[in-house]
């Protein structure tokens, strides 16, 4: 038998210039982190022990004082909030999602976004209870401190291309405020580059996954106080233990800090911006497709490609290039996020420059197809999301069974 799961198992093959997609795959594992996880997996290991090591490299790479290694970063939030909330009182820990005292968690309005599940689910779950701050695009002050006021267990903060940003408070300003309030802040920057900001500017606790822009195995990684860090991984032996992270997600996000550390940033930026430029000269002429370079929406060091679709022009809707490209083998999966307002944009993360090549050929083609086909500017926005629910539902435990 092959050992090979596309194969083995009839897996589509993906080409992914979306960046790092939990949905499919989040990314490229170097082969340095693998080689460690897998020398653990034929080990035993004190997981204590372990996760205390953790805390020392998460600790060195992001200047708290300690850190320990989730499932996930939305198990991290959860955990997290759940430390808030039980300290490290290990009955309370094992009565959530039952909790004794406050259970306000604050979050602005702008914040409670979906990453592929709800922010404010993911509080939820520790037993928590959600106060929204603010209104969907602005918080200011007072809304916050009307809320500080009245006592909270914890307040969340999420850093992500996903939050309304308008207005919001800046991190430094409500990290600033809850401290003079007692109030525990957790930084949610899954998908962020900085290591070191939130730290600095004084919150309790930031998450980070492992498996995003990191490269490791699917893991969140939590740095914070050391008692915040303490409760945080106790709830293992709560509800952590539905949320459980074994030796393999430890060593992983471990071995993918230490890689950071040494990594050469500048080579590997330099190479994706080749594939950018690529992008760029090979898109442009393409009737109806407006292309430029896109500087990251919360300023992480990426540069991604804007494909601005004019469909008067073109003859087609963005999500209708985004799902003929999808419909290919290999399938070709974009940041269609945004199609909605007739915008694609190319990632060069977590591709090859060669795949990149075949990105661009791809997009020529079948944009010519659906020019020529007579087939573009046939499905609605409306259309798309209804297709999307329905296949969402279309799911089947069964592969076979079509
Ligand atoms: C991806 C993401 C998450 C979830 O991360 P996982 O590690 O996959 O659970 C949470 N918050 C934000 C802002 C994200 O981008």
């Amino acid at each position: 038998m092959t050992n090979d799961p596309f194969k083995r198992w009839n897996l589509t093959p993906i080409i992914n210039a979306s960046g790092t997609m939990t949905s499919i795959g989040a990314s490229r594992v170097a082969p340095q982190t693998r080689a460690l996880v897998d020398r653990i997996l034929d080990s035993f290991v004190d997981m204590d022990e372990l996760q205390a090591s953790a805390g020392t490299v998460i600790s060195r790479v992001t200047g708290s004082e300690a850190g320990c290694v989730t499932a996930c970063s939305a198990a991290a939030m959860t955990q997290s909030v759940a430390a808030c909330l039980t300290g490290s009182d290990l009955a309370r820990i094992e009565a959530l999602p039952k909790a004794m005292g406050n259970r306000r968690v604050l979050l602005q309005m702008g914040h409670m976004v979906n990453y592929g599940a709800p922010v404010d689910q993911a509080i939820r779950l520790a037993g928590a209870e959600v106060v929204p701050i603010g209104t969907a695009a602005a918080c200011e002050t007072w809304h916050l401190r009307a809320e500080l006021e009245q006592g909270a267990a914890a307040a969340l903060y999420v850093v992500s291309h996903h939050t309304v940003r308008e207005n919001e408070l800046p991190l430094d300003i409500f990290v600033a405020l809850c401290r003079e309030h007692g109030v525990p802040t957790i930084v949610d920057m899954a998908s962020e580059y900085d290591l070191v900001g939130p730290i600095a500017l004084g919150a309790s606790a930031v998450i980070y996954s492992g498996h995003k822009f990191l490269s490791g195995v699917t893991s969140g990684i939590v740095a914070g106080t050391s008692e915040l860090i303490r409760a945080t991984y106790l709830q293992h032996r709560g509800i952590g233990r539905t949320l459980k992270a074994g030796k393999e997600s430890v060593v992983g996000a471990m071995a993918a800090l230490e890689l950071w550390e040494v990594r050469d940033h500048d080579n590997v930026r330099l190479a994706e911006e080749a594939r950018v430029n690529r992008w760029l000269d090979d898109l442009t002429g393409i009737a109806g497709l407006i292309v430029e370079p896109h500087a990251d929406w919360t300023g992480n060091p990426i540069t991604r490609v804007l494909i601005k679709v004019e469909p008067d022009v073109a003859g087609f809707h963005a999500w209708e290039l985004a799902g003929r490209l999808e419909a290919r083998i290999p399938r070709i999966v974009v940041r269609s996020g945004l199609a909605e307002r007739q915008e694609i944009y190319l990632d060069p993360c977590n591709l090859s420059d060669d795949e990149a090549v075949q990105v661009s050929t791809a997009i020529g083609d079948e944009a010519a197809r659906l020019r020529t086909g007579g087939i573009g500017k046939s499905v609605s926005w409306s259309e798309v999301k209804a297709e999307r629910e329905a296949a969402t539902l279309a799911w089947r435990g069964n592969g076979d069974a079509a």
